[in-house]
């Protein structure tokens, strides 16, 4: 069996120099991340606030962490502080929420929209129409602390490689529909979050430059702590 550090170094050399890669080290414990760490990865992904609280208070000061999970506006306060990217923003209502957090810590958040593309239900996200919508509706423009940066979103969990990249179309299209428009005079919209172990490799096909890999740098996650 490989090591993580030859998993994540692998990875690395196998993506396009553009593409950033979150290694998603969600349920994995701190010595995990630091074998990853010192292997040279800087980014990590997690997507409960409790866990990222405790290995951020445990870990270097230098890494970047990343909220990829649905976020509750109660909760925003306790990754507001040191969060690098919210990958989740759902809703106006977190957006704002993340804006007033920001302010009391006095920086500028960077957040991405979550899209929701797949056909599974259960999946959050704005719909692009929905996303379309609240940018439309402008009331975005005044939370001046938090900074959006792009899309996330995830595609269906299937093996139908149509489907998947048909969602990837999806968000590849609404990137471009928004970055001609809404945010036309944003340098900062720049960021397409999509791409899993499973699936990264044409996430990227279809112009993904942030891929978030978990399972393929850590292996399989235990749930039942
Ligand atoms: C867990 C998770 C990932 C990584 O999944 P893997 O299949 O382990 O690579 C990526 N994105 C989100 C939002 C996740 O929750």
């Amino acid at each position: 069996m490989s090591t993580i550090a030859e998993n994540i170094t692998a990875l690395r050399r196998s993506l396009p120099p553009d593409v950033t890669l979150v290694a998603v080290s969600k349920y994995h414990p701190d010595p995990d991340l630091m074998e990853a760490y010192n292997a040279g990865q800087r980014v990590f992904g997690e997507n409960l606030v409790q866990e990222m609280r405790q290995k951020q208070a445990d870990l270097p000061d230098d890494i970047q962490w990343h909220f990829i999970g649905h976020l509750q506006t109660n909760k925003v306060k306790y990754i507001a502080p040191y969060v690098a990217l919210i990958h989740s923003v759902d809703s106006l209502r977190l957006l704002r929420e993340i804006d007033r957090q920001a302010a009391k810590n006095d920086r500028i958040i960077d957040v991405l929209l979550q899209i929701h593309v797949a056909a599974e239900e259960t999946k959050f996200g704005f719909t692009p129409h929905e996303c379309l919508d609240m940018l439309a509706g402008g009331e975005w423009r005044q939370c001046d602390h938090v900074r959006i940066c792009g899309l996330m979103g995830m595609a269906t969990n299937t093996d139908d490689e149509q489907r998947i990249r048909q969602d990837f179309t999806t968000l590849r299209n609404l990137f471009q529909e928004l970055k001609e428009g809404v945010f036309a005079e944003s340098s900062a919209f720049a960021i397409r979050s999509y791409g899993m172990s499973h699936d990264y490799p044409l996430a990227i096909e279809e112009g993904a430059n942030m891929v978030r890999v978990g399972t393929r740098i850590f292996g399989e996650r235990v749930y039942n702590t």
